[in-house]
C-alpha cells in the first residue's frame, strides 16, 4: 500500500511530519522512470517540503519551459552534477556548490535542475535532453567531512537528491528555516528506513563525471 501522496509505503510515510517552506530558488527535479519506483528515493520529500519544486518523471522533455510547465530562460538556470572528488580538488574548497560557467554566479541564477537517479539513468536524461546543454553546469564538492551521507553508498562523493538540494539552497543563501526543514525531514526518513534493524540505505545519485560534461562549459 502506497502514500498517494509521498509515493512511498505507508510504512514509510512521513507526510505528516512535514511543513513545507518557500525557497527562494525554484528547483526543477526530473527523475528517471525506473527511479521514481524506488521507495528509498528523495526526490518526493524535495517537492513535498518545497512547494516551489516542480517534480517531473519521464525520460524527456521539449525544452526548460516545457519540462518546468511556465516561460523559463535557460541562462538563468542551472544544473546539477556531481563531480567526483579528484576533479574537484581544482576548485576553491571552501564553496561546497560552484557554477562551472565564468559569467554565471549562482546568486544570479533562478533555479536549478536536479536529474534523479543513478549514475546510468542520468546519463539517459542528459542525452535525451539536449537543451540541458544550454544551462550552466553545477557541480558539488563536499569535503568528506560535512557530510551527512549514510552508510552503503557506492563512493564517498555520493549523495542523495534531498540532501544535494540542501546544499544548494545553503549556498545561494536561501533562508535556514528553508533548507533546515529538509534536513529535518532528511533525519527522519532516515530513521524509518533504518527500523527494525540495521544500517539506513537511501536512494542516491550518483557522481557524473567531470569527464561527461562538455569541454566548453568547463
Ligand atoms: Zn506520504
Amino acid at each position: 500500500m502506497k502514500c498517494a501522496q509521498c509515493w512511498k509505503p505507508t510504512t514509510l510515510c512521513l507526510c505528516e511530519q512535514l511543513h513545507p517552506v518557500a525557497s527562494r530558488l525554484r528547483v526543477l527535479v526530473l527523475q528517471h522512470p525506473q527511479e521514481a519506483r524506488n521507495p528509498r528515493s528523495t526526490a518526493r520529500l524535495v517537492s513535498l517540503v518545497l512547494p516551489n519544486t516542480v517534480h517531473r518523471v519521464g525520460l524527456s522533455w521539449r525544452s526548460l519551459a516545457a519540462a518546468l510547465g511556465e516561460l523559463a530562460t535557460p541562462s538563468e538556470w542551472g544544473i546539477l552534477y556531481v563531480g567526483q572528488a579528484k576533479e574537484a580538488e581544482r576548485l576553491a574548497k571552501d564553496q561546497a556548490v560552484h557554477v562551472l560557467s565564468k559569467k554565471k554566479k549562482l546568486k544570479d541564477l533562478k533555479g536549478v535542475v536536479v536529474l534523479d537517479g543513478n549514475w546510468k539513468q542520468s546519463k539517459t536524461l542528459w542525452w535525451r535532453n539536449p537543451w540541458m546543454q544550454r544551462l550552466h553546469r553545477m557541480i558539488l564538492t563536499l569535503p568528506e567531512k560535512k557530510s551527512r551521507f549514510v552508510a552503503r553508498q557506492p563512493r564517498k562523493s555520493c549523495i542523495c537528491t534531498l540532501e544535494a538540494v540542501s546544499e544548494i539552497l545553503k549556498a545561494y543563501q536561501d533562508k535556514p528555516a528553508t533548507y533546515g526543514e529538509l534536513d529535518r525531514s532528511f533525519d527522519i526518513f532516515v530513521e524509518r528506513l533504518q527500523a527494525p534493524r540495521g544500517v539506513p540505505v537511501v536512494a542516491c545519485t550518483e557522481p557524473m563525471p567531470l569527464s561527461e560534461v562538455p569541454r566548453e562549459s568547463v
